[in-house]
C-alpha cells in the first residue's frame, strides 16, 4: 500500500510541564521507529474554524483560544498548556485532514499521522485527558460530508470517550473502542449503544495478545465487514502495551503488526493517541506503519 505520513515540527511546541507523560519527546520517538519505511510525506496544514466545528462547539473553540492566549497552564487537571498549544493542536487536526485529502485524491491508499496533542478525549465542549481537539471525529465529520462511509476503531488503552460523545447521536458514523476497564476516564460499558452506532469491549487488566486477539476476531472483524466503510479510522494509542506506565495491559509490539494486518480490508487512516513509554511507542509504531505499507 502506498502509505503516507504526516507529522509536524510544531507539535514539538505543545509543552505539558515537568513530569507530565504525553510530552514533546513522544513525537521523536513515533518518528525514529518509522525511519527508512518507504512512506509518502503528507504536507499538514492548520484546521479551519468550520472543520474544527465538526467536533466541537464554538464557544468551545474560542474558550481553548483564549486561554493559551492568556496565559493558561492547564484546560482541566491533566491537560496542561503552553504559548503555541492551540496552534499545535489546530495544526494535529489539521493534519489529519491533510491526509485524509490525500487519501481522498489518491495520492495514498492508507496514511499514519504522527500527531500531538492527542485527541480521543476532547468531546463536543469540553478538554480532557490531554486532549484539546479531537482529531479523530474532526476528520470523520470532514469525510462523512464528503460522502465517505467512515468506522472509527480506538484501541488506546483507555476510553475513548470524546468520541462517543461527539457520534453518540449521529448513527452516520460508527465507533468502536477497546480499552481497559476499570481505568480511567471509567466509561465505555457493553450497554452504551448511543444511536447503536455505538459498540465498546471493555478489556479486563492484564488482557494481553491472546484475549485482544480473541476479540479482534469475534467482534472487530464481523463489525467492520457489516459496516463496510470506504475508510477505517483508527484512534491509534500504544498504552495497551506490556511497557505502558498508565495501564495494565500485555500486549507485544507485535500485536499492533496483527491489529494492523486484520483491519487492513479497506484503507486505513491512522491517528497517534496515546502511549508513553517511548521504546514502546517507538517499536510499536514501527510495526503498526509496516503492517499498514504490507496489507
Ligand atoms: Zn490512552
Amino acid at each position: 500500500m502506498r502509505t503516507g505520513l504526516v507529522t509536524d515540527p510544531l507539535f514539538l511546541r505543545h509543552h505539558t510541564g515537568p513530569g507530565h507523560p504525553e510530552r514533546p519527546e513522544r513525537l521523536p520517538a513515533v518518528l525514529k521507529g518509522l525511519e527508512g519505511l518507504d512512506l509518502v510525506a503528507v504536507a499538514p496544514r492548520d484546521a479551519t474554524r468550520g472543520e474544527l466545528e465538526g467536533g466541537h462547539e464554538g464557544r468551545y473553540i474560542d474558550a481553548v483560544r483564549r486561554a493559551v492566549e492568556a496565559g493558561a497552564r492547564e484546560l482541566d487537571a491533566d491537560t496542561t498548556v503552553s504559548k503555541d498549544s492551540y496552534a499545535a493542536a489546530v495544526r494535529a487536526a489539521g493534519a489529519a485532514l491533510a491526509l485524509g485529502e490525500a487519501w481522498l485524491d489518491g495520492r495514498i491508499e492508507a496514511g499514519f499521522a504522527a500527531v500531538r496533542p492527542p485527541g480521543h478525549h476532547a468531546g463536543p465542549a469540553r478538554a480532557m485527558g490531554f486532549c484539546l481537539f479531537n482529531n479523530v471525529a474532526i476528520l470523520a465529520r470532514f469525510l462523512t460530508a464528503r460522502g465517505k462511509r467512515v468506522s472509527i476503531l480506538d484501541w488506546d488503552v483507555h476510553h475513548g470517550n470524546g468520541t462517543q460523545e461527539i457520534f453518540q447521536s449521529d448513527p452516520s458514523v460508527r465507533h468502536m473502542d477497546l480499552h481497559q476497564y476499570p481505568l480511567w476516564p471509567m466509561t465505555g460499558l457493553r450497554e452504551d449503544r448511543g444511536a447503536g452506532n455505538l459498540w465498546n469491549i471493555p478489556m479486563p487488566p492484564g488482557s494481553g495478545d491472546r484475549e485482544y486477539l480473541k476479540a479482534f476476531d469475534e467482534e472487530v472483524l464481523p463489525w467492520l465487514e457489516d459496516g463496510e466503510p470506504d475508510v477505517l479510522l483508527v484512534s491509534c494509542g500504544f498504552d495497551a502495551h506490556e511497557r505502558d506506565p498508565l495501564a495494565d495491559q500485555r500486549l507485544s509490539t507485535e500485536a499492533f503488526a496483527l491489529f494492523t494486518k486484520r483491519i487492513a480490508r479497506q484503507p486505513v487512516l491512522s491517528l497517534l493517541e496515546g502511549g508513553y513509554d517511548l521504546d514502546a511507542i517507538r517499536a510499536s509504531a514501527r510495526a503498526h506503519v509496516e503492517a499498514l505499507i504490507g496489507a
